[in-house]
Parts: structure tokens; C-alpha cells; sequence
């Protein structure tokens, strides 16, 4: 791969595990550990995107070439690279965790294109010191949520990791995936995902915890100069920046996740990136029908913790220990707590602006409010599709009268037989108040639907979706996987041949492992 540029930053300028050995164990006084990949039995191309391949500067025909299949399975380390796993700790489901790490992660190198720079990582490809008593390894199933996702994400325009490729091992992995003692063998698979960096909030809390305070400052330091350029003044006060743009970024991804309907599922804070980018696909899934209460994950359906209603709170408590991690560089909690206090309330005021635009409404007005809470009682009244709904809006034209409006969002409703009585009154007078609410917008229907199409995709991997490609791919046919990516390449385009897609999720899917229910086990 002859334009890939190695331009290793991170190791070049940070401390190192000194202990070399591929054993479990604490590190200390390091941030990270050098560690070479497993070699995989039999690796195999499933899929490679070229758009990310050209970003990072590998091209298009080099895809298919066996250095390319060596480098991103793990088989062959890339010429004058030392891979290497990141040491980061983490609270997980709101407890303290301690040292977590790259447990299954591995970082082959760091490359510089057209003034950008990247990590090349491999998620499942071996142990490292941070496996604790895991395999490193990761299943066919979870990989292909996994790169499929990300880059169904980034299409929709939320901040996210990249996927370059996506490889069988041609290895067996065995999981336990609903953790009730039925364990079996599923293929296993390699994806190579590609950030700025991997840093997490987990990775700051892991040094404070540890009171390795010139690490920290080292650190933070490193990731001012490298990543946030633009901030100066003071130390101190340049770290209260810093803490100030991750909460940005952090705000203005979950803003996404809360437009787009996703669900992240294990936001601990070894999953949340100082960069504002959605991270580690695990247990993710899509809003179906429109429940705030609703969580993908099995691990987590006891508390609900990570809820989708509840992102923007998770989000806070998260940048609350990032927080106390800085703190000690800085010794003042007051423009700390400040941030704190001001992200909800600007998390409000956006998400406001941010709901009423995929109304279509463009310029907020006092009784807006009311609008959107009541439109989010409806949508619970009867289980209401959140994809289907939103983008059917763009039927409705201004002059419209209620009923022909309410026919034509009708598709979005699961049990057709409950729209009827209150539940049907209820939206019958919804639809009476937004409709006199389209009349006071400026624009003109059409170039109201132009806009509205960019913000309500027609296409979101549903959870069905996902799992009709892992249930294909394990037969060996991974026609679903290309054909799920090129759609999702192009979410807010109608794409007529593609209408399939477009539909509710299936009766069979509705309670089905891997559709509505995922566990951790991946
Ligand atoms: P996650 O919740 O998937 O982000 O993972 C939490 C922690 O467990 C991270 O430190 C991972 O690296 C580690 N981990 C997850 N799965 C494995 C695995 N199969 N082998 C080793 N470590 C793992
Ligand atoms: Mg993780």
C-alpha cells in the first residue's frame, strides 16, 4: 500500500507499557501496550469500503490485493508499524470499573492523508494485556452490526467511527450469547475501524485514578496540541476549554442519536470518545415504534439506564467523571460544574429546534413546546414507527385538511385497530394544530419538503434488517451485507427500487433474539 502514510503520534509522544509479554495484568504509569495481532486461520474478504480505503490513502485496486487481506485480518504486521492496545478504564452501567483497556481492540498505526490523521484499529483480532479473561476475538454477527452501522451513521450525518473493512478469521469463536449456559461455536470475524484516535473519557479516568498526575497533564497536553489546536491561553484555562468542546461534540452527537433514533445501549464511559463521535457498536439498535423507554440491551432491560429517553442524561453523568478526571490539572470545580449545568439546558434548546425541523418547522414560536410533547404522547399512544412516521410528513402540504394529512402518515402505525377513539382523537387533533402551524411557515411546501428530506432519512439499518444479513452471511452469502451498504450509503434519497426497506419492522422480528433483543455477548 504504497501512499499510506505512517505517522505514529501517539506512541511517539506518550509512555509505554515497558512489559512486552501478551499477559493479562494492571499497567501502570503507561498509556499503552505494544501487542501484535493473532495470526487468523483462514482470513477472507467480506466487504471493504472504498470511500474510507481513499481517505486514509490506500486506493480502490489495492483493496483486493493480498497486503491489504494481511494487514486488516491481522496476519501480517504493516511495514514500520508497532501495533499497540490503548490502557483506559471506565464506569460501567454507572459503577466503577477500574482498568478496562483494549481488551479485543488493537491499534496497527496511526496515518497521515491530505493534512488528516487516522488510527487503523482491528477490533477482534487477539488477546492483549487488557483481555482479562477473554478471547479477543469478536463473532461474524456482532462484526457485521459493527461496520455496517458505523457507516450507515456517518451517511445519515452523525459523528462517528469509520469501517474500512470487514474479514472472517476463519477461526470458531465460542459465546454464550444470552448468557444461559447454551454456548456455541459462530464464525469469527475482524473489522478495521478507523477515528482521529480511540481516546475515550475512560482513558483520562484511568491515569486520575491511578493519581499518575503528570501522566495526566502529559495527556490532556497531547490531546490539546494534536486535536484541538485552536485552543490556547493559560493552561488552566485550556483545559477548561478542552472540557468544554468534548461537551459540545458530545451534546451535538446525542442530538443525532435522539433525530436519527438510535440507541447506543452500553454508554459507559470507556464507550464515549473525546471527540464526539459514536463509538463501539455493541447492543446498539433503532427506534421501531416510538418509545423513549425502549433499550436493545438484555444486560441492561433491568434499569433502563441507557434508554433512548435517557441519552442526554447519560451523556451529562459521563462528561460529570471526565470532569473529575480533569480536575485535578485544574483545582477549580466551579467552570467545571458550569459546562455541566449549561449542557442540559443547551441539549434542550437544540433538541427543540432540532424536532421542530423535522416537522418542517423552521422558526420557533412560544406554543412549539406543546407541539412536540404533544406529538410525543401520540407517538406512544399506539405503537407508532419513528422512521415512517417523520419521513411521511412529506406528504403533507400546507393546505391539507386534518384527515387527508392523518391518511397519509397512516402507514406508520403497527396495530391499525387502535387508532380509534381517544387514541384517533388524539391525533386528529394534533394534526389540526400542526397544520395550522404549516400555514404560519414561510417557506413554500416544496422547498419545506426539500428540507425536511435531509433531516428524516427514509432508511436506517433496522434491527430486522441487520440481522437478515448476519442470518445470510453465516450461510456464507453476503449479498445482504453489500446490499445494505450501498442503500444505507444514500438514507435520505428515495431510492424506488429499494422500497422494501422502507416498511415496519416484521411481526416475526418483534420479540426475536438479535432484532429486539441483544445482549453484550459479541
Ligand atoms: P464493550 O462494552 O464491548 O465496549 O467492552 C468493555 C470492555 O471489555 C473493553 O475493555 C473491551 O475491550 C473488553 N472486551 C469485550 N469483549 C472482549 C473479548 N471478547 N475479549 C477481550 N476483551 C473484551
Ligand atoms: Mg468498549
Amino acid at each position: 500500500m504504497k501512499n499510506l502514510k505512517i505517522n505514529n503520534r501517539f506512541t511517539a509522544e506518550l509512555p509505554a507499557d515497558p512489559d512486552e509479554s501478551n499477559e493479562p495484568r494492571q499497567v501502570t504509569n503507561a498509556l499503552f501496550s505494544y501487542v501484535n495481532p493473532t495470526k487468523p486461520a483462514n482470513p477472507q474478504l467480506i466487504h471493504a469500503s472504498e470511500t474510507v480505503a481513499e481517505l486514509v490513502g490506500i486506493s480502490k485496486d489495492e483493496i483486493q490485493s493480498e497486503p491489504f487481506l494481511n494487514a486488516f485480518s491481522g496476519k501480517e504486521v504493516l511495514p514500520e508499524t508497532r501495533p499497540y492496545a490503548l490502557c483506559y478504564a471506565g464506569h460501567q452501567f454507572g459503577n466503577w470499573a477500574g482498568q478496562l483497556g483494549d481488551g479485543r481492540a488493537i491499534n496497527l498505526t496511526e496515518v497521515e492523508h491530505n493534512n488528516q490523521f487516522f488510527t487503523l484499529q482491528l477490533k477482534g483480532a487477539g488477546k492483549t494485556p487488557y483481555s482479562r479473561t477473554a478471547d479477543g476475538l469478536a463473532v461474524l454477527r456482532s462484526s457485521i452490526r459493527e461496520y455496517l452501522c458505523a457507516e450507515a451513521m456517518f451517511y445519515l450525518g452523525v459523528p462517528t467511527t469509520r469501517s474500512l473493512s470487514l474479514m472472517l478469521s476463519g477461526d470458531e469463536v465460542l459465546r454464550d450469547i444470552l448468557y444461559n449456559g447454551n454456548p456455541a461455536y459462530e464464525k469469527g470475524a475482524i473489522v478495521c475501524r478507523v477515528a482521529p484516535s480511540f481516546i475515550r473519557f475512560g482513558s483520562f479516568e484511568m491515569i486520575t485514578s491511578r493519581n499518575e498526575l503528570k501522566n495526566l497533564k502529559q495527556f490532556v497536553e497531547y490531546t490539546i496540541k494534536h486535536y484541538f489546536p485552536e485552543i490556547e491561553g493559560e493552561p488552566k484555562d485550556q483545559y477548561v476549554q478542552f472540557f468544554q468542546k468534548v461537551a459540545d461534540t458530545t451534546r451535538e452527537m446525542i442530538l443525532h442519536w435522539q433525530r436519527v433514533g438510535f440507541v447506543h445501549g452500553v454508554m459507559n464511559t470507556d464507550n464515549m470518545s473525546i471527540h464526539g463521535i459514536t463509538i463501539d457498536y455493541g447492543p446498539y439498535g433503532w427506534l421501531e415504534n416510538y418509545d423513549p423507554n425502549w433499550t436493545p440491551n438484555t444486560t441492561d432491560s433491568q434499569n433502563r439506564r441507557y434508554r433512548f429517553g435517557n441519552q442526554p442524561q447519560v451523556a451529562q453523568w459521563n462528561l460529570y467523571q471526565l470532569a473529575n478526571a480533569l480536575y485535578p490539572l485544574i483545582n477549580d470545580a466551579k467552570p467545571l460544574e458550569n459546562i455541566l449545568e449549561s449542557f442540559i439546558n443547551k441539549f434542550n434548546s437544540d433538541y427543540k429546534e432540532m424536532f421542530l425541523s423535522k416537522l418542517g418547522l423552521f422558526t420557533s414560536i412560544e406554543t412549539d413546546s406543546e407541539l412536540i410533547t404533544d406529538l410525543e404522547e401520540n407517538l406512544q399512544l399506539s405503537e407508532t414507527d419513528m422512521t415512517i412516521f417523520f419521513r411521511n410528513l412529506n406528504r403533507i402540504k400546507k393546505e391539507d385538511s386534518v384527515e387527508n394529512a392523518f391518511e397519509k402518515i397512516i402507514d406508520a402505525f403497527y396495530i391499525p385497530k387502535e387508532i380509534a377513539n381517544n387514541v384517533l382523537e388524539n391525533w386528529t387533533s394534533w394534526f389540526s394544530s400542526y397544520l395550522k402551524r404549516l400555514q404560519t411557515e414561510k417557506l413554500s411546501d416544496e422547498e419545506r419538503i426539500a428540507k425536511m428530506n435531509t433531516i428524516n432519512p427514509k432508511y436506517v439499518l433496522r434491527n430486522y434488517m441487520a440481522q437478515l444479513s448476519i442470518d445470510a452471511a453465516d450461510q456464507g452469502d453476503f449479498s445482504l451485507v453489500s446490499e445494505f451498504y450501498s442503500l444505507l450509503q444514500k438514507p435520505y434519497d428515495e431510492q424506488p427500487e429499494m422500497e422494501k426497506w422502507f416498511a415496519k419492522r416484521p411481526d416475526w422480528a418483534r420479540s426475536k433474539v438479535g432484532c429486539s433483543m441483544l445482549s453484550c455477548s459479541s
